[in-house]
């Protein structure tokens, strides 16, 4: 087998390929585009398209595409030959500039909400050179931004990078202040933590809730859970761990930089996590991540299911956002080695604390799905309450800083802030509460709501826009001080601010079921659906705050709303609709010919022998036929429902209903199916059980 060292990166135009193939000129004008921003000319494109054509074809690519993120979530690709016929009858393969830096998707099939009337239908791509270029499956794919023709943002990427552009403009300010270097690149930084399930394919196809929803809408727990906790971080399959090995290589060809995998809580549930990247990379990857995922499982008869929640009572799967910013490299959420290192620390710090708390409804909202409603606040997934956790040393920093006390540590490391040093033990000591959805682990924020379904766009998104508005306060506030009054000001900003922000902090248990009472003590939002999640997308002050960074227009923001709130609904109906088929055609009569076997036996046997003591066949007969009849009963009135909520015009209203009223109903014709299952002959159940899809060999 080639050598890690030689396969990474082999399928990617990276810096070093860049350098290897363009002229000096071009590359040196490239990496000006790449890290300063600097518009790109036409002559300079078409020699990169040219030596990025040369490269490809040598990796066998025949075909191009602009790779986007529309407002589905998930990647768009349209293939085109590099093919162009001569008038001699054969053909040469070209790229021009121009192919590279824009494309013209015929996009009217994409969600829009509304930006991009039908007869408009034109959107265009147009190059992120910040994101390398990669071969997938002979295509050479260009990682693009989705505009319409007037401009505005049709996809994930285009805001994401606004604001990594938003928070790098307010970081140099702050990092002026304190004499810092302001032209060192600023960026945000991202390692997402995939999980996901594998099961077989066999399973899979005989499911058709999880073929047409991804996630199973029947099913009894399985006799065997995760209580054993012998699945988490235990042997890998062998079949699973030939899956891993070739995901990890494919993977290494793209520049993914996948680095762990381990089996997960939940049986037939495992994890990959990569090196962390810089925000916009890092979510590329994660997309081709799992595509990947998806793609290679079919190699070992198995299926990827990357939804929320696959399977009641077991674990469900997220993706953590692991989040920093950094500076010329150098993370800015590491505590320092000398006193105004330490000052710049906390007032990045305290920047998030702000950021979070001020915009915990749009953090809460970026995760909301149909999927993730089943994973958040269930015991295992945190709750829709969103939360910081600091640890115990850090956050015994924060208290000290706002009661006005000498900071005193576990380890007796006195401290009087603004001075001294903080300890740098920090890190390791920022103990592993699993519960909080933002949790500090030494270097960097924790975000944990997202669910394994998620384009992390929006939440890093929300994220940078609002730090961004935190760091901007503080260069506001701050540049009018004379410079020798700095550090005692700084220290006064963030006791201010951090007294005022204090609410969001909680080191407790997140599962418990105090904390929701607590929670709604200290005035923190729960909104525990997607539903009630969507609708402070467009308030006023969520508005404001992206107009103000220029991140997204207010068109632009409900345009997201209404494809949000579409999608949810789509996704309710197609469960609802999947839920009462299955009903129908197969639950309802599985349970009616078992019942009339029993029936059947019941006859038999007393014919046979008059006296016989049947009682516990009448008793199970009569379990099925009351059964069924709950059944009937709870599909008729979830129809009903359905029918109602397909008469409602207003999707707001559509999706409160769907949330509070509907979803009820499911559950109990679920739990009703359920427990038909359980008493059910075997042979008689239509579709593979828990035990059989979560045990397999
Ligand atoms: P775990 O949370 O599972 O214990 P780690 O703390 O080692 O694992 O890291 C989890 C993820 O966080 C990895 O993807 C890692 O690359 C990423 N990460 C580490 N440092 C940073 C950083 N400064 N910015 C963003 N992500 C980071
Ligand atoms: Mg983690």
């Amino acid at each position: 087998m080639a050598k890690v060292s030689d396969i990474y990166g082999s399928m990617v135009f990276n810096e070093h390929t860049m350098q290897e193939r363009l002229p000096k000129a071009t590359y040196k004008q490239l990496m000006r585009t790449i890290k300063e921003g600097v518009p790109l000319d036409i002559d300079v494109a078409n020699v990169v398209a040219h030596a990025m054509k040369e490269w490809a074809i040598e990796k066998g690519a025949t075909h191009y595409t602009h790779w986007f993120q529309p407002l589905t979530g998930i990647t768009s690709e349209k293939h085109d030959g590099f093919i162009d016929p001569t008038d001699d009858g054969r053909a040469i393969m070209t790229f021009s500039g121009k192919e590279l830096i824009q494309g013209e998707p015929d996009a009217s099939s994409f969600p829009s909400g509304g930006l991009r009337a039908t007869f408009e239908a034109r959107g265009y791509t147009a190059w992120d050179p910040t994101s390398y270029a990669f071969i997938k499956d002979e295509v050479l794919c260009i990682p693009t931004a989705f505009c319409s023709y007037t401009g505005e943002a049709l996809d994930k990427k285009t805001p994401l990078l606004r604001s990594m552009r938003a928070i790098e403009d307010q970081a140099h300010r702050v990092l002026e202040l304190f004499g810092d270097d302001a032209a060192t690149r600023v960026t945000t930084t991202l390692g997402a933590e995939q999980e996901y399930f594998l099961i077989s394919e066999k399973d899979y196809e005989n499911r058709l809730d999880l073929v047409l929803t991804g996630r199973t809408l029947f099913g009894y727990p399985p006799c065997k859970g995760q209580e054993l906790e012998e699945h988490y971080f235990g042997a890998i399959r062998p079949t699973v761990n030939n899956f891993m090995k070739e995901l990890d290589d494919e993977l290494w060809k793209l520049g993914v930089s996948a680095k762990t995998k381990h089996n997960e809580v939940a049986p037939a549930q495992h994890e990959l996590a990569p090196i962390f990247a810089e925000t916009n990379r890092a979510i590329d990857e994660n997309l081709l991540t799992m595509e990947e995922m998806k793609l290679l499982a079919s190699h070992y008869g198995l299926v990827c299911l990357q939804h929320e929640k696959p399977f009641e009572s077991i674990n469900g799967s997220g993706k953590h956002n692991n989040w920093s910013i950094s500076a010329g490299g150098k993370n800015l959420l590491d505590p320092g080695e000398n006193p105004i290192e330490n000052l710049r620390f906390l007032v990045f710090l305290t920047g998030v604390i702000q950021a979070v708390d001020e915009y915990q409804e749009l953090l809460r909202m970026s995760v909301a799905s149909a999927g993730n409603d089943h994973r958040l606040g269930a015991n295992e997934a945190p709750p829709a309450i969103v939360s910081i956790f600091l640890g115990d040393e850090l956050g015994a920093v924060v208290d000290a800083l706002v009661d006005d006390h000498d900071y005193t540590s576990a380890e007796r490391v006195a401290m009087d802030l603004g001075v001294d040093v903080l300890p740098n033990f920090l890190k390791d000591n920022t103990d592993r509460n699993r519960t909080s959805p933002f949790a500090f682990t030494g270097n960097k924020f924790e975000f944990r709501m997202p669910g394994s379904a998620q384009n992390l766009s929006d939440s890093n998104m929300i994220l940078n826009t609002a730090m961004a508005k935190s760091l901007k306060e503080f260069a506001d506030t701050m540049e009018a001080v004379p410079a020798e009054q700095f550090e005692a000001a700084a220290i006064d900003y963030i006791k201010r601010t951090l007294t005022d922000h204090q609410r969001i902090i909680f080191n407790g248990d997140g599962y418990s079921d105090e904390w929701p009472l607590e929670a709604a003590r200290r005035g923190l939002a729960n909104n525990r659906t997607t539903a009630d999640a969507l609708p402070c997308l467009v308030a006023q002050k969520s508005i404001d705050l992206f107009e103000e960074f220029g991140v997204l227009s207010e068109t632009e923001v409900r345009s997201r709303y209404e494809v949000k709130l579409e999608k949810y609904n789509k996704i309710m109906n197609i469960e609802i609709r999947t839920m009462k088929r299955l009903v129908r055609r197969d639950y309802l009569p599985a349970i009616n010919n078992y019942a009339a076997e029993v029936a059947r036996n019941i006859f038999q046997v007393r014919g046979v022998m008059a006296d016989a003591d049947l009682s516990p066949q009448e008793a199970r007969l009569r379990q099925l036929t009351e059964g069924a009849a709950r059944v009937n009963v709870l599909l008729e009135k979830l129809h009903e429902l359905h029918y109602a909520s397909l008469e409602i015009t207003d999707q707001q209203e559509r999706a409160n209903m769907n949330a509070h009223e509907i979803i009820p109903v499911m559950d109990d014709l679920r739990a009703a199916v359920d427990a038909m299952e359980i008493i059910v002959a075997h042979e008689h159940w239509p579709v593979p059980t828990y035990n059989e899809i979560l045990f397999y060999a």
